[in-house]
């Protein structure tokens, strides 16, 4: 067989694809419905139904707002209500949709079926939506329950709407669900989000309290920005390390990638943009607000961004979206690919997590204002976020570490595994003068209107002047950018809801205590957190060497690894601020460690089998094919007494090249042999030694690429996977 046949026939699919054509919604006039006419057609929230009395959706959102438990008759009615919905759409089967720490999502479905007095009927009961019996034995627990009481619970998050599920033959109604052990533990990323927005909304109500602000709850925002990667489907199953790992393992560059920077926010080609409508016309069915789309830096890079919510319904949206997008491309015969580095030497792929508190009234407390030199609740909010990341940055880290995102964080494509935050000129003169108990310099009528104006300005031009920061203010919200593209939000969301809530905390406590007025006190307690945190902010650029060095000097952690970050979890010190607010229990704490460690050394361990097979069956046969016709010719040459240094050079040059690849992949192999138990010193051995060992085995391989004939060459290259739809 032609080992060619693959990678050719790829090619030649990828370019002669049909645009897929889909029917959009249509009203009788055949006019294309609004957006508004067909949003949210797919999602059922019991506040939007119509046959739900109102009493009974304002007894349930008492519920939902409090920790009252909730009366079985009233979810009886939600029930009955979410199945008659279901089924007008078509739906048969209603699942419990979680996320274990899996960091995807899972669901275990059941029909409406039920036999009564053995006739056939519907039926969701107000205990089938309630409560879930999923045995929790093959969901990751990290050794916190041992397997013969694996019982765990799945309960119905009343905050976070139903959705449904679209099969190629069915549709199953999905029930966003907090899962739990039998002894209370959390088993997933929700259940500690909902209680890191307790945390936060009971301090955050505190604070306004204690400056004479009354307001029921306090809520977290978030808003996603995704990036992802499209390739064609025939390329994706011809490169087994993209199917197995999500990434390609090496290859090398084309001559043209993103030097010329003309992807970034370019014409999107007609294959895509038939993509992105189809996955916004599903979306917007699915009740999630997108709103922007665009291509990204990278060739075959895009984004998407929906409107921004409260953080919880934000993290479960974005788990749809994820498995929306994936599902939509295939239909184009594209594979999305999430992974936060897919293509090594390319831009990687990150999710920004745009933040930001606001009252149940929906006043956003940290929206600077027209003025914000004597906004002092402002001041004091931003200042807390300040002192927040100040004191729990490493914590954020860990919070946001995997496999994946060690290729982005320093790669100056991200930023830095350092969290530092950026302010910007105008908040950066606000604060230092606030620090050194000052006014700002422009408290005078004319410079403040030049202020104003400089912040407007500032704000359009934030995103671009501080790309290399990892905690952007960007205008009204904080923007936490090192968040990797393939990761739930939910963990980093907990952690820095926790960290805010803990300062926020002793916010109210020291304004209580002051005895001055509110507006006094705000500035005592914003140049409190300013004295002390002052060192988290930087506004230079954070690629730069320099700032590695000015970090280590400020006493910035800087958690290069995975393997590095991870140990924050077990240190008692560093997250005692999320145990004291019951946002985790020491053992979920101990149990995301193990987790989280394991699933990192599992993803090496899995790439560094798959790149040593893959050197095996395709580079090596690759070389041996080519060093064959250079032998034949060389000894052909010989034959005729025909001298030529050509082919004899490239044949030492190909053939020392291969001997140190197989010597580099004996080492991997030996290494891999030769790993500690341990999962906590694998990690490190991994991390510090075998990455880079790896590496060193992949751009021999794009060296080697370079030197083997295009034909000869079995597996798709960038240059088939970047450039030809
Ligand atoms: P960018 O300049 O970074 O592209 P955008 O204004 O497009 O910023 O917003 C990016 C994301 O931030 C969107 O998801 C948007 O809904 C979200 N966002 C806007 N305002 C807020 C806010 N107050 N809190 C949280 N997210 C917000
Ligand atoms: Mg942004």
């Amino acid at each position: 067989m032609n080992q060619s046949t693959d990678r050719n026939i790829a090619r030649r699919l990828a370019v002669s694809r049909d645009y897929r054509k889909i029917e959009r919604p249509l009203d009788q006039n055949g006019i294309p419905l609004r957006i508004s006419q067909y949003y949210g057609e797919n999602t059922f929230h019991y506040r939007n139904a119509k046959n739900i009395p109102e009493a009974v959706k304002n007894e349930l959102y008492q519920v939902a707002t409090s920790n009252k438990p909730l009366p079985k008759d009233l979810a009886d009615v939600v029930a009955k209500t979410a199945m008659e919905w279901a089924i007008s759409r078509g739906a048969t089967h209603f699942c419990h949709w979680f996320q274990p720490l899996t960091g995807s999502t899972a669901e275990k479905h059941d029909s409406f079926l039920n036999i009564e007095n053995g006739q056939a009927v519907e039926d969701l009961s107000a205990g089938q939506l309630m409560q879930g019996e999923p045995d929790a034995s093959s969901f990751p627990n990290g050794g916190s329950r041992s397997t013969f009481e694996a019982r765990g619970y799945t309960t119905w998050d009343l905050t976070s709407p139903m959705f449904l599920l679209e099969g190629v033959n069915g549709l199953t109604l999905c029930i966003p669900t907090a899962f739990i052990s039998y002894t209370g533990q959390a088993l997933d990323i929700k259940t500690p989000l909902l209680r890191s927005e307790v945390a936060l909304s009971k301090a955050a109500t505190r604070f306004l309290k204690a400056i004479g602000q009354e307001t029921k709850r306090v809520q977290s925002n978030c808003g996603t920005e995704q990036e992802y990667f499209l390739i064609d489907e025939a390329f994706y199953y011809a490169r087994p390390d993209l199917v197995m790992t999500g990434r390609t393992l090496f290859g090398s560059l084309s001559t043209k990638n993103q030097q010329l920077d003309d992807h970034y926010f370019g014409d999107i080609s007609e294959r895509v943009m038939g993509f992105m409508q189809e996955l916004d016309l599903e979306l917007h069915r699915l009740g999630i607000p997108s709103k922007t789309r665009h291509n990204e830096v990278a060739p075959g890079q895009y984004e998407i961004a929906p409107i921004f919510d409260n953080t919880n319904v934000a993290a479960d949206n974005n788990q749809v979206l994820m498995a929306t997008i994936k599902r939509v491309a295939q239909k184009h015969n594209f594979v999305a690919l999430l992974h936060e580095k897919p293509f090594a030497g390319i831009n990687g792929s990150g999710k920004h997590l745009n933040w930001s508190l606001s009252t149940a009234e929906g006043d956003n407390l940290l929206n600077p204002g027209a003025n914000p030199e004597t906004n002092y609740r402002f001041q004091t909010m931003c200042s807390a976020v300040i002192e927040a990341l100040y004191r729990h940055g490493g914590m954020i880290r860990a919070a946001i570490a995997s496999a994946g995102n060690d290729h982005r964080l320093g790669a100056n494509e991200a930023p830095p595994s350092i969290i530092s935050a950026y302010l910007g000129d105008t908040l950066d003169k606000i604060f230092m003068a606030a620090k050194d108990g000052k006014k700002p310099d422009a408290s005078k009528e004319t410079s403040m209107d030049v202020m104003t104006q400089q912040l407007a300005d500032l704000n359009k031009d934030n995103t671009d002047r501080n790309r290399t920061s990892a905690f952007a203010f960007t205008g009204n919200k904080f923007e936490l950018r090192a968040c990797g593209s393939e990761m739930s939000t939910g963990l980093p969301l907990s952690v820095l809801n926790g960290a805010v809530a803990e300062v926020l905390n002793e916010t109210a406590d020291f304004i209580e205590k002051s005895g001055k007025s509110a507006d006094e006190a705000m500035q005592d307690v914003t140049k409190k957190w300013i004295s002390s945190s002052h060192k988290v902010i930087f506004n230079g650029d954070g690629y730069s060497d320099a700032w590695l060095i000015e970090a280590e000097r400020r006493g910035l952690p800087n958690l290069k690894t995975t393997a590095d970050a991870l140990p924050l979890f077990k240190d008692v010190k560093k997250t005692n601020f999320l145990t004291e607010q019951k946002i985790f229990t020491k053992e979920e704490l101990e149990t995301r460690f193990h987790v989280l460690i394991e699933r990192y050394n599992t993803i090496r361990e899995i790439e560094f089998d798959t790149l040593i097979q893959l050197v095996n069956q395709y580079v090596m046969p690759s070389i041996i094919s080519f060093k064959s016709t250079l032998g034949n010719v060389i000894k052909m040459q010989k034959d005729i007494s025909f001298e030529s240094s050509v082919e004899t050079s490239l044949y030492k040059k190909l053939n020392y090249t291969t001997e140190t690849l197989f010597s580099r992949v004996e080492n991997l192999n030996n290494g891999l042999k030769g790993l500690p138990e341990d999962g906590e010193k694998r990690s490190k051995v991994i991390a510090d030694s075998l990455m880079a060992l790896s590496e060193e085995v992949a751009d021999l391989c794009g060296e080697i690429e370079e030197i083997v004939p295009d034909n000869l060459w079995t597996l798709p290259k960038y240059y088939d996977m970047l450039f030809l739809r």
